[in-house]
């Protein structure tokens, strides 16, 4: 059923935790009232946004339009002999279904455990951590054009998926609304270990749940906990420099954190270079960067939008002058 909530606080709906509201919350439960909203006057007569889990948003003010959520549900197995493909409605809580394949034995999703967010979102966001990304498992992905109502089944490769990025961040930006993403798991075992402190805290008792837990033991150590203190997780994309520069700052700064791309990229850290340009801790209002992680920006004490945005650019302004790397927000700005 279509719920339509007027004038309500999105506060439970976004894990920075601040108390603004929108005109409208709307939520539904199925691609066919997803069409019937998209030609109805709410949606035609207003601005609006989509949300998932409201985990990598910044709401910069009051919001004047329509807040769209999906509650779209289902999963659909179909079972191979290797490996199995299944069929997740947008709305599904991104870390439910990450232990739904674990509970099976499936391989492939286990490293993207307790990221917060919806299924909807990681086909927009590719999701990644611990050496694995959406994109791995991503098999096709189901939108529905919100100017016809018609529906677009995307093949993997056709979504452009780069680091954090993806068709509907750029091209199709606002123009498809997610409602299935379909992942391909495996049945035989495929791990990647090689990330951080994976392996060694794994020892040999290397199963599906132990990977999980373990990963989510190591979360739980470095990140906050949306429910106790408000954030998007990484504030920033890690920049990615040419060659040159990289050896300039190498120079200048023989410990930076790197990691190469390829013959001419690098990717630095981000966190890094918040750390050693003096951000670690710092704070403007109730915004403040996380004591675990540079990159994380958090909501500490009541803070408001401006306090989060002031942050946010005096910490790329300082960067910049610096460094002369230019780190982007990851946070969608709303
Ligand atoms: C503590 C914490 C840790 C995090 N750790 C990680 C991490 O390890 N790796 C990582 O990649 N991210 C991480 N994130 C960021 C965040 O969890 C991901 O970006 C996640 O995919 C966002 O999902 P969401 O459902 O909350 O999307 P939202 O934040 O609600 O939306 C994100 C974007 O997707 C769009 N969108 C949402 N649903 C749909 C849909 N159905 N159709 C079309 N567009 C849609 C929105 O318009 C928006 O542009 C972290 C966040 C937090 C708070």
């Amino acid at each position: 059923m279509i719920n339509i909530k007027e004038n309500i606080s999105l506060k439970p709906y976004h894990t920075f935790g601040m108390d603004i509201n929108t005109r409208y919350l709307v939520e539904y439960d199925s691609v066919e009232e997803l069409r019937s909203l998209l030609i109805s006057p709410i949606i035609k007569d207003n601005i609006y946004i989509h949300i998932g889990g409201g985990s990598n948003l910044l709401f910069t003010k009051e919001y004047c339009g329509v807040v769209l959520h999906s509650r779209i549900v289902d999963m659909v197995v179909e079972e191979h002999e290797d490996s199995v493909l299944i069929k997740v409605g947008a709305g599904v809580v991104w870390d439910d279904f990450v232990a739904y394949t674990v509970s099976n034995n499936w391989y492939g999703a286990e490293n993207l455990s307790y990221i917060p967010g919806e299924v909807g979102a990681s086909a927009v966001q590719n999701v990644g951590a611990y050496g694995v990304e959406a994109k791995d498992i991503i098999n096709r992905v189901y939108a529905i054009d919100v100017e016809t109502g018609a529906e677009r089944i995307f093949k993997q490769d056709e979504c452009l998926y780069g680091y954090r990025s993806s068709i509907f961040k750029t091209q199709l930006k606002g123009q498809y609304i997610i409602t299935y993403v379909e992942y391909r798991l495996s049945k035989t075992p495929c791990h990647k270990l090689e990330y951080g402190n994976l392996k060694t805290m794994l020892g040999d008792d290397i199963t599906l749940q132990n990977i999980r837990n373990s990963i989510i033991e190591i979360r739980k150590q470095k990140l906050p906990d949306p429910n106790e203190l408000g954030s998007a997780g990484s504030f920033f994309i890690n920049p990615v420099v040419d060659v040159t520069c990289f050896h300039t700052l190498k120079q200048e700064y023989p410990d930076i954190v790197s990691y190469p791309l390829n013959e001419d990229k690098v990717k630095l850290s981000a966190a890094w270079l918040i750390d050693k340009a003096g951000w670690h801790g710092k704070r403007v209002g109730g915004a403040a960067v996380y004591h675990k992680q540079c990159l994380v920006l958090i909501n500490e004490n009541n803070a408001i939008p401006a306090d989060v945005i002031e942050l946010a650019s005096q910490i790329q302004k300082s960067v910049y002058e610096k460094y002369g790397v230019e780190i982007t927000p990851e946070v969608n700005y709303i």
